[in-house]
Protein backbone atom coordinates (compact mmCIF):
# COMPACT_ATOMS: atom_id res chain seq x y z
CA UNK A 1 0.00 0.00 0.00
CA UNK A 2 0.99 3.56 -0.48
CA UNK A 3 0.17 6.89 1.40
CA UNK A 4 0.89 10.52 0.00
CA UNK A 5 -0.02 12.35 3.06
CA UNK A 6 0.03 16.33 2.79
CA UNK A 7 2.28 17.81 5.37
CA UNK A 8 0.70 21.64 6.20
CA UNK A 9 -1.92 20.96 8.62
CA UNK A 10 -1.66 17.39 8.30
CA UNK A 11 1.32 16.74 9.70
CA UNK A 12 2.25 19.65 11.54
CA UNK A 13 0.30 22.88 12.31
CA UNK A 14 1.02 25.92 11.05
CA UNK A 15 3.31 26.86 14.55
CA UNK A 16 5.52 24.00 13.25
CA UNK A 17 4.16 21.06 16.10
CA UNK A 18 3.17 17.74 15.27
CA UNK A 19 -0.75 17.14 15.41
CA UNK A 20 -2.00 14.69 17.76
CA UNK A 21 -1.70 11.13 16.25
CA UNK A 22 -0.12 12.61 13.61
CA UNK A 23 3.90 10.59 13.83
CA UNK A 24 1.82 7.35 15.32
CA UNK A 25 -0.15 6.71 12.26
CA UNK A 26 2.54 7.33 10.05
CA UNK A 27 4.48 4.96 12.37
CA UNK A 28 1.75 2.98 12.26
CA UNK A 29 1.68 2.76 8.27
CA UNK A 30 5.71 2.21 8.20
CA UNK A 31 5.19 -0.78 10.05
CA UNK A 32 2.48 -2.36 8.02
CA UNK A 33 4.87 -2.06 5.00
CA UNK A 34 3.17 0.80 3.28
CA UNK A 35 5.04 3.38 1.55
CA UNK A 36 4.94 6.95 2.90
CA UNK A 37 4.73 9.94 0.75
CA UNK A 38 4.90 13.56 1.90
CA UNK A 39 3.46 16.27 -0.46
CA UNK A 40 4.07 19.61 0.48
CA UNK A 41 3.36 23.08 -1.46
CA UNK A 42 6.55 24.59 0.03
CA UNK A 43 9.56 25.23 -1.28
CA UNK A 44 11.75 23.97 0.33
CA UNK A 45 11.10 20.06 1.03
CA UNK A 46 15.23 19.90 2.71
CA UNK A 47 13.54 21.33 5.74
CA UNK A 48 10.40 18.95 6.06
CA UNK A 49 13.32 16.00 5.29
CA UNK A 50 15.43 17.41 8.71
CA UNK A 51 12.04 17.92 10.81
CA UNK A 52 10.47 14.43 9.98
CA UNK A 53 14.07 12.57 10.37
CA UNK A 54 14.76 14.41 13.70
CA UNK A 55 11.56 13.23 15.33
CA UNK A 56 11.78 9.63 14.45
CA UNK A 57 9.05 10.09 11.18
CA UNK A 58 9.78 7.57 8.59
CA UNK A 59 9.08 8.06 4.74
CA UNK A 60 9.51 7.32 2.04
CA UNK A 61 9.95 10.44 -0.38
CA UNK A 62 8.87 14.15 -0.24
CA UNK A 63 7.33 15.60 -3.32
CA UNK A 64 6.34 19.03 -4.57
CA UNK A 65 2.51 19.26 -4.85
CA UNK A 66 0.93 22.14 -6.92
CA UNK A 67 -1.06 24.73 -5.10
CA UNK A 68 -4.38 24.24 -5.37
CA UNK A 69 -7.98 25.94 -3.39
CA UNK A 70 -9.37 22.60 -4.48
CA UNK A 71 -7.84 18.64 -4.69
CA UNK A 72 -10.39 16.25 -6.33
CA UNK A 73 -9.41 12.93 -5.91
CA UNK A 74 -11.02 9.69 -6.35
CA UNK A 75 -8.59 8.21 -3.42
CA UNK A 76 -8.18 10.82 -0.61
CA UNK A 77 -9.79 11.33 2.77
CA UNK A 78 -10.78 14.72 3.61
CA UNK A 79 -8.20 15.27 6.82
CA UNK A 80 -9.62 16.14 10.25
CA UNK A 81 -7.88 14.93 13.01
CA UNK A 82 -5.79 11.99 13.07
CA UNK A 83 -7.97 9.25 14.84
CA UNK A 84 -10.82 9.70 12.08
CA UNK A 85 -8.53 9.68 9.51
CA UNK A 86 -5.70 6.43 10.12
CA UNK A 87 -8.86 3.93 10.15
CA UNK A 88 -10.46 5.85 7.01
CA UNK A 89 -6.86 5.19 5.56
CA UNK A 90 -6.59 1.88 5.75
CA UNK A 91 -9.91 1.10 4.64
CA UNK A 92 -9.45 3.11 1.85
CA UNK A 93 -6.41 1.07 1.05
CA UNK A 94 -8.37 -2.08 1.75
CA UNK A 95 -10.96 -0.63 -1.28
CA UNK A 96 -8.00 0.54 -3.41
CA UNK A 97 -6.10 -2.61 -3.61
CA UNK A 98 -10.07 -4.83 -4.50
CA UNK A 99 -9.96 -1.99 -7.22
CA UNK A 100 -6.28 -2.92 -8.63
CA UNK A 101 -6.90 -6.45 -8.20
CA UNK A 102 -10.44 -5.84 -10.51
CA UNK A 103 -8.29 -3.48 -12.68
CA UNK A 104 -5.49 -5.87 -13.66
CA UNK A 105 -8.27 -8.56 -14.02
CA UNK A 106 -9.94 -6.19 -16.82
CA UNK A 107 -6.65 -6.08 -18.42
CA UNK A 108 -5.91 -9.79 -18.36
CA UNK A 109 -9.04 -10.15 -20.01
CA UNK A 110 -8.55 -7.74 -22.50
CA UNK A 111 -6.05 -9.17 -24.00
CA UNK A 112 -7.74 -12.52 -24.42
CA UNK A 113 -8.83 -13.75 -28.08
CA UNK A 114 -12.74 -12.96 -27.80
CA UNK A 115 -15.59 -14.88 -29.27
CA UNK A 116 -17.24 -12.22 -31.28
CA UNK A 117 -20.52 -13.01 -29.63
CA UNK A 118 -19.41 -11.57 -26.40
CA UNK A 119 -18.08 -8.34 -27.91
CA UNK A 120 -20.71 -5.94 -26.69
CA UNK A 121 -21.39 -2.69 -28.55
CA UNK A 122 -20.96 0.99 -26.29
MG1 LIG B 1 -2.00 21.31 3.85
Amino acid sequence: MTACIDYDNTIVDWDEKFLTGAKEAIRHFKEKGWTVFICSGRYDLAEISKKLTRNDVPFDEIYHKPRSDVFIDDRAIRFTNWASVKGGAIALAEQSKKTSEWIKEQKENRYKVKDEKEIEPE
